[in-house]
């Protein structure tokens, strides 16, 4: 089950520059880590090791199990514990690798297994996060959402999700519009979602409410909403206006 293949240094090179041909084309401009191959001291790196492992015969990957990919490493480290490089390769360095036991969209793989998935896209959740304050421009912006808006996901161009007759244009939206419409305070909202905003929402990067922005609208909340915002704030504030 857990038979490891053999393969020489020279292949592992080779299938090193593969990847290196994929990330510059295609991760790189993403913020995706590539791995150096080889350590300050001439060892081939874990990470390496594990991305050639993973990416032996792309596009058509196997499901590799993590025993597997542990003697692999072996046979370069042998003192090496277990190998938890392939979620570490997606989560924190993004490459689209699926890690078994998870709600995977992409691959069933099952648990204490690993496919890397594809060399051309990074893997999903590493896009936003830590990079998006860094972007300035529009267009790489939207990119990031896949051209979508972050609050229903409808499709620049396509038809709205909602309203099907609609075309769905992407619009500038602030995550916060008590603040300017700058770098780090931009989400793409489709036009239908940005005019029910009004300004009255704080959103996340992932386009959901997470604050109210406007006071005043608490008037529109429902009557057992308000009688209850009120004794909390009644509560908090002990009946006196707030400095
Ligand atoms: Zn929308």
């Amino acid at each position: 089950m857990s038979s490891v293949v053999n393969v020489t240094t020279e292949a592992i090179e080779k299938q090193y520059e593969l990847i290196k041909q994929y990330y510059q084309k295609f991760l790189k401009k993403f913020g995706v880590k590539l791995p150096t191959l080889r350590n300050g001291k001439g060892e081939l790196t874990k990470n390496s090791l594990v991305l050639v492992y993973l990416s032996f015969g792309y596009p058509k990957t196997r499901v590799v199990s993590k025993i597997e990919l542990t003697n692999f490493i072996r046979k370069f480290d042998p003192n090496v514990p277990d190998v938890q490089q392939g979620r570490h390769l997606a989560a924190q360095d993004g490459w689209w690798i699926v890690s078994g036991g998870r709600d995977n969209i992409v691959l069933k793989v099952p648990s204490g297994y690993y496919q890397l998935y594809t060399l051309e896209a990074p893997y999903p959740d590493f896009k936003q996060g830590h990079r998006l304050k860094e972007i300035k421009g529009w267009d790489e912006l939207k990119l990031k959402y896949h051209n979508r808006c972050a609050t229903c996901g409808s499709e620049e161009g396509k038809p709205h999700l909602h309203w099907s007759g609609t075309k769905t244009s992407l619009q500038q939206s602030h995550l916060d519009p008590r603040k300017p419409l700058k770098p780090g305070n931009i989400i793409p909202q489709c036009q239908k979602c940005n005019r029910a905003d009004r300004n009255r929402w704080v959103y996340d990067e992932k386009g959901r409410v997470i604050k109210l922005a406007y006071a005043k609208f608490v008037l529109n909340f429902d009557e057992d909403i308000q009688q209850r915002i009120y004794q909390i704030l009644n509560k908090k504030y002990g009946g006196s206006k707030r400095k």
